[in-house]
């Protein structure tokens, strides 16, 4: 690994390297952003970078003793700790742990580095304990905290760490770590990368998912069959979405893509655009039926819903809401 394989985030890459080529790592990190888009991968080359016993330039040379040591995940080097939650939280035990080694002289390295995943997941406690580490740090320690929420991270905890932000990742730039890095094909690349939020964490487990495919099936069948359903029919489609709160936001965002595809189909843009590229046919059934403008409607109704949903409106009711006005719109 090198600091070139973390995709998409040049900025946060290029201050970090540059940190470590002039000596000037601060003593504690928040690495901010959403899942899966590199924040464990360069906490990892971070440790190894500040480790390694020839590095150049910012960058760890990969062959030796400590980068050897450093090249699993999680890594196994008696220098590096790596803290991550424990069911939900990370618990007081496990920053005691931390409290206790910190202050032990690295042993192999020059650095002591502590990773912490999750550090939004911590109990007042650990929180507290993280606090007296990070206000006293030992002059060979550097911590990074990861989160996906920085603001659930403790403001006493962030005002002592310099952050850095992690963003999604364009679609394409995930696309091409799919194809490069998992070896899928250029179409269900470019489909999951659509889905994925920029994450390339949340593509990867879709592509591992045979699940993905079934779902988009259902989305097409649901907006095919839309003019046709009555009120019962939409709300209880609202009560199974509900239900499994944890797949809403993939299920809305593969309806907007096949929407999206057929508004493009309907203004006649080339085909290229259309994501659900294996589809084609398909998305050009919606086109035909509900036209540029009804597929439009249902966009709006459907942008307003995750709008909605994002300030944590009651989520049945956002539901409820966003099926009628996708019915009402789908009417010719
Ligand atoms: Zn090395």
């Amino acid at each position: 690994m090198t600091w070139s394989a973390i995709r998409g985030q040049r900025l946060a890459v290029d201050l970090l390297r540059r940190a470590v080529a002039g000596g000037r790592v601060a003593h504690a990190y928040l690495f901010a952003g959403p899942p899966g888009v590199g924040k464990r991968l360069a906490a990892a080359e971070l440790a190894r970078s500040l480790n390694c016993l020839a590095s150049e330039a910012g960058e760890a040379c990969g062959a030796c003793r400590s980068c050897l040591k450093l090249a699993a995940d999680p890594p196994v080097h008696p220098d590096v700790i790596v803290v991550e939650p424990d069911g939900r939280l990370i618990k007081t035990e496990q920053m005691r742990r931390v409290q206790n080694e910190v202050y032990a002289r690295p042993t192999e390295g020059r650095f002591k580095v502590v990773i912490i995943d999750g550090a939004e997941r911590m109990n007042a406690e650990s929180g507290n304990r993280l606090l007296k580490v990070l206000e006293e740090p030992p002059a060979y320690a550097r911590f990074v905290l990861l989160t996906t929420n920085a603001a659930g991270v403790l403001p006493t905890i962030v005002s002592r760490c310099q952050i850095v932000h992690f963003s999604p990742l364009p679609p394409e730039e995930v696309a091409a770590v799919l194809q490069e890095k998992a070896g899928i094909g250029a179409e269900e690349a470019c489909l999951f990368a659509s889905l994925s939020g920029g994450s390339v964490g949340a593509a990867l487990a879709m592509a591992a998912s045979p699940e993905v495919g079934r779902r988009r099936d259902e989305a097409f069948d649901l907006l095919l069959g839309l003019g046709e359903m009555d009120d019962a029919a939409l709300l209880e489609q609202a009560a199974a979405w509900e239900k499994e709160k944890e797949l809403l936001e993939e299920r809305l965002e593969m309806t907007a893509l096949w929407l999206r595809d057929a508004l493009l189909l309907a203004r006649e843009a080339p085909e290229r655009l259309v994501v659900n590229a294996d589809r084609i046919a398909d998305a050009r059934r919606l086109a035909r039926r509900y036209g540029g403008p009804g597929l439009m409607a249902m966009l709006e109704s459907l942008a307003a819903a995750r709008g909605a949903l994002l300030r944590n409106a009651n989520t049945r009711l956002a539901l409820d809401v966003l099926l009628l006005d996708l019915h009402s719109a789908a009417q010719p």
